[in-house]
This record gives C-alpha cells, sequence and structure tokens, in this order.
C-alpha cells in the first residue's frame, strides 16, 4: 500500500530551469505538497491534488507529505530552487530522524530528492561568474537560528574572504537584518567590491543588477532577492563587445 515520495525543488521559477527530473516526478505524481507560492508556479495537472500550505509550517507539512505517501500517494514536495537548501528536504528527513510510532509507519514509503537549481548560481548565471572561486551561502533569517551565530558566521567568511551569498536577505519582520550583515562585511571589503541583485529571477518580475559595495541600499532588496557580496578578488568589466560582467578569477594571488 505504501506510496513513494519525492522532494525537489522546481528552480528560481520558469520552466526553464526546472531539471527534466523535477519534471517527470510532477508528471507522475497524484499529490503536490508545498509552500502557496511555489504550487502556483507549477502548471496544474488534471487529478493532481495540491496541498498548499503556508511558509512556516514545514515540520507539519512534512509529516502529510508522508502521511499521504504512507497511504499510498505519490507525493511530490516541492520547494523553490534546490529542495536541499533551506529547503523541504531537511524538513522531512528531521521527521523521519525523529523516533516515534509515525516514523515507523513512514517506513515503507520510497524518498528521492531531486536537485534544483537554487538562487545563487542562477542569479551569478545572469551576471558572469560570480561563483567562480570559494564561496559560502548563509540564510539572513534569524526565524529558525539566532542572530548572534549569524553574525559570528558572516564575520569568519568574510574574513577569510569568501564571496557570500545571502538568502532570505529582509523581510516585513526582519527590516534590519541586511544593513547589519552588510555593516560586518564592510569591514572586511573594499568600497569597490561588487555587490550582486538577483531579484525575482526566472519569472515575470526578474531583475538583475550589481553595485559597489559603498552604493548598497537596502531599500532596493526584498524578500524574493538573493545578494551576492564579491570577494578581495571579484572583479567587473566590460568586454569588447560592450557587454557588463562580473566574474571571480579561478586562480587566487600566492
Ligand atoms: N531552496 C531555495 C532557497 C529557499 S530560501 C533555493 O535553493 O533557491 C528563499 C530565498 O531564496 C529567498 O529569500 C531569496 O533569497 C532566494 N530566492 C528564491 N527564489 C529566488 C528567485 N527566483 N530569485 C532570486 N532569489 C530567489
Amino acid at each position: 500500500m505504501s506510496g513513494s515520495l519525492w522532494i525537489l525543488g522546481i528552480g528560481p521559477g520558469g520552466d526553464s530551469l526546472c531539471t527534466p527530473a523535477a519534471t517527470e516526478a510532477i508528471a507522475q505524481a497524484t499529490d503536490l505538497v508545498g509552500y502557496g507560492p511555489y504550487l502556483a508556479l507549477v502548471p496544474a495537472t488534471t487529478g493532481q491534488v495540491r496541498h498548499s500550505s503556508d511558509n512556516r509550517q514545514e515540520a507539519d507539512r512534512a509529516r502529510q507529505a508522508l502521511d499521504l505517501a504512507a497511504a499510498g500517494a505519490r507525493v511530490a514536495v516541492v520547494s523553490s530552487g534546490d529542495p536541499g537548501i533551506f529547503a523541504m528536504a531537511s524538513a522531512v528527513l528531521e521527521q523521519l530522524d525523529a523516533d516515534s510510532t509515525a516514523a515507523r509507519r513512514w517506513a515503507e514509503v520510497t524518498v528521492q530528492i531531486v536537485p534544483g537549481v537554487t538562487a545563487a548560481t542562477a542569479t551569478a548565471a545572469l551576471v558572469g561568474a560570480p561563483l567562480g572561486h570559494d564561496f559560502c551561502v548563509i540564510s539572513l533569517s534569524d526565524v529558525l537560528k539566532p542572530w548572534h551565530i549569524i553574525e559570528g558566521r558572516i564575520d569568519a567568511a568574510a574574513a577569510a574572504d569568501f564571496v557570500l551569498a545571502f538568502y532570505n536577505p529582509i523581510s516585513k519582520h526582519r527590516p534590519w537584518q541586511l544593513d547589519a550583515a552588510m555593516a560586518i562585511v564592510a569591514r572586511h571589503r573594499a568600497p569597490e567590491t561588487p555587490v550582486v541583485l538577483g531579484r525575482a529571477l526566472s519569472r515575470a518580475e526578474e531583475s538583475v543588477r550589481w553595485c559597489p559595495l559603498a552604493q548598497f541600499d537596502s531599500a532596493t532588496v526584498d524578500m524574493s532577492t538573493t545578494v551576492i557580496v564579491g570577494s578581495s578578488t571579484t572583479r567587473a568589466f566590460v568586454s569588447a563587445s560592450g557587454q557588463e560582467w562580473v566574474y571571480t578569477p579561478r586562480h587566487y594571488p600566492a
């Protein structure tokens, strides 16, 4: 009777950045489970049931998906980007890891994780190759971890000269964290360091641009933006064809 569970990422939004494996899993699923706005990005399939939920109910959503699969459904848990990066794969595995009666009930469910194009690489590709050398991905959300941990990680990563990709940069409930993060970064980086802002990528409202760190303005950033801050070697230039690029060289000075 037990069914299966795909934990998949649809990429940043548009069909072209959703992998064939994720598209195939969605096509085979009887049930889709996910945060409402992400499910809205998946085209409707006849007969498929959609279970959309609030963004803060990850554990409930994971248990619901496992229960549906244990009852025989083919369930796709849908995240944006990659399901293993600040998304549902960990939430489902946390449930499977619990020593509970429910975890034993889910023993027969086949679970498969299908990777996706994450926001940082989608952003990077539109301006060049800012992630071309060592980089670090940090969520600025202090909903699931304390701010002092985030501060410490930004300070250490910036001191170690990583390129930094910030996810969940700002929201109505978290208005000051991005400015605080950039103030830490500014202690370690030159004012001309390129900062790339990728917003609503591969969706209708897509925009991408970059500015020097000194001109960064958090008022231009929202929750659908990924912020990439260069390392000391990240450069912006205009090619002979007139195109503007941002990249981090493969080589690091000796
Ligand atoms: N699993 C997702 C990340 C979820 S966290 C992934 O791998 O991409 C949510 C954050 O991801 C957002 O606050 C934003 O920083 C980033 N993000 C998600 N979709 C995006 C998009 N289409 N364009 C730019 N950034 C995006």
